[in-house]
This record gives C-alpha cells, sequence and structure tokens, in this order.
C-alpha cells in the first residue's frame, strides 16, 4: 500500500507567524486548531519517507524518516534537518536526496556539514531526472522556477503508486507551461498556494508566487484533483468560514489538510 500523508500546509514561517498580529496569527494564538506547520508531506511504502524538512519536524513525525526529499534552501525546507542530527534524533546515513548546488551548500557549512560529518546523513542528487524506486512507488524530481534567491535550484516531486500519481509542488514563481504541464499529468496535486490575492502584502511583489485567485481559471481547465498547500500566514483560505475559502470550494478546489491521506 502506497500512500501520501500531509503534514503541513502552511508558508515556510508557519502559522502563527513571528510577530504578526493578523486575524490568522492571533486566532492561531488562541486556538490549537488553527496552528498550521510548514509545508510537507510524508510517503508511506516500504517505508516513511519525508518530503521538505521544516523547522516543525519535531511535530511533524514520530518516527525517524527513512529518506528526506528535500525541494530548496528555503526556511520551510530545509532547516528540519538539523534535528537529524546529535542533539536529537542522531539518525544512522539517512539518505537525504537534493540538487547537486544544495548537496555542496549543506557538505560546506555548519551545523548542516555536522551531520554529513557525524554519519547521519548520505547525501544523494536527484536532480538529474533518473528518479528513485522505492517499495511499489518510485519518486521523480523535476526541477521548477522559483527565486533567484535559490541558486541552488528548486525542485517538485513525483510520485508515482501502482494506480495513481501525485504531484507535490509546493514552491513556484509563477504557473509556467510546464508546471501546468505537471499538474496536468498526474491526478492529484499539491499546488503552491503561498497566496490568495496581491493584497495580501505589501511588499508581495518581491515575494513571487502566483496567486490562487488569479490561477483558478486556468486551473479550472486541469482534469487533475487539486489541493492548494504552502499557506502563507496572511491567506484568507486559512479560515474555513471566508468568503475566499467558499469562491475555492465551489470553483472545485480545495485546501490541503493536515492529516490527510491519499492513497496511490
Ligand atoms: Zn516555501
Ligand atoms: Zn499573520
Ligand atoms: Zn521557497
Amino acid at each position: 500500500m502506497v500512500s501520501i500523508e500531509v503534514l503541513g500546509i502552511a508558508q515556510d514561517a508557519g502559522v502563527p507567524h513571528i510577530g504578526c498580529q493578523c486575524p490568522n496569527c492571533e486566532t492561531a494564538r488562541e486556538d490549537p486548531e488553527r496552528v498550521r506547520y510548514s509545508s510537507a508531506i510524508r510517503l508511506e511504502d516500504d517505508g516513511h519517507y519525508l518530503f521538505d524538512a521544516t523547522p516543525d519536524i519535531r511535530f511533524q513525525l514520530s518516527e525517524t524518516p527513512d529518506s528526506v526529499f528535500l525541494t530548496h534552501a528555503h526556511l520551510g525546507h530545509l532547516p528540519g534537518l538539523l534535528f537529524l542530527g546529535r542533539e536529537s534524533a542522531n539518525a544512522d546515513e539517512i539518505p537525504v536526496y537534493c540538487t547537486e548546488g544544495l548537496a555542496d551548500v549543506i557538505r560546506e557549512n555548519v551545523p548542516l556539514r555536522l551531520l554529513v560529518d557525524e554519519g547521519n546523513i548520505d547525501l544523494r542528487l536527484i536532480d538529474d531526472g533518473s528518479g528513485v524506486s522505492l517499495g511499489e512507488a518510485s519518486v521523480t524530481a523535476v526541477p521548477v522556477e522559483h527565486r533567484e534567491t535559490v541558486p541552488t535550484g528548486t525542485l517538485a516531486y513525483r510520485i508515482d503508486g501502482p494506480d495513481r500519481s501525485l504531484l507535490y509542488m509546493s514552491d513556484i514563481d509563477k504557473l509556467t507551461t510546464d508546471a501546468l504541464d505537471l499538474i496536468r499529468n498526474v491526478d492529484i496535486a499539491l499546488v503552491d498556494g503561498t497566496f490568495w490575492s496581491r493584497d495580501e502584502l505589501d511588499r508581495v511583489e518581491t515575494v513571487p508566487h502566483p496567486t490562487v485567485k488569479s490561477s483558478l481559471d486556468v486551473l479550472a481547465a486541469v482534469d487533475t484533483e487539486i489541493l492548494f498547500t504552502h499557506l502563507n500566514h496572511t491567506n484568507p483560505l486559512l479560515d474555513p468560514e471566508s468568503d475566499a475559502r467558499k469562491h475555492l470550494e465551489e470553483a472545485g478546489f480545495s485546501v490541503a489538510k493536515e492529516g490527510k491521506t491519499f492513497d496511490l
């Protein structure tokens, strides 16, 4: 049996967000049900495999993963790796798949370097399109466009089970033709839903992501089950009662939910 579990649906910094008193953040501080962890998923096959090592990893995993698949070097996607080290899980040569550039960064910089030096992780490259076969599932990395500030590259992952396929694409700058093709060619897609609309942040121009609202028309023509993840703390979709959420659901889409599983 191959299945995917959603472990987090927030943008890198989680909900609540440090130093923020917006309605979503204040609500999350008062109601633990509204706390959201940084975006990540777990694949269960012949073992447990983590996609994105978030700062919330200790709440997301009750057992040490058998491998980790990294997407890129931003706050919500890499620092959880440190919990595999001596101060925490003290893991033994766990395979960690990433781009060549990110592997260099991990190998060369303390504190991440200690994971390699102490034998906690075993870095493996996955951006050459070769893919990884697990028990019944296979994992393929696909480079995506995501900010020049990540010179080490960004990956989305396609996971194929015996019956269905799932795309995990947590961070993209825009819905390029290539990104749309990736979505179109799977059964289920977890897609970057950072912002509902452009008026969420003053500095939104410097934080590129396609807005969910502006993507709905294009995505409506696609036959894939699409769920949005990686939601910024400002995103009204975080509130199940919001007009934005109603609008989204009426259009046939949904917000990914922590704990939700998909059989592949
Ligand atoms: Zn991110
Ligand atoms: Zn906030
Ligand atoms: Zn990012």
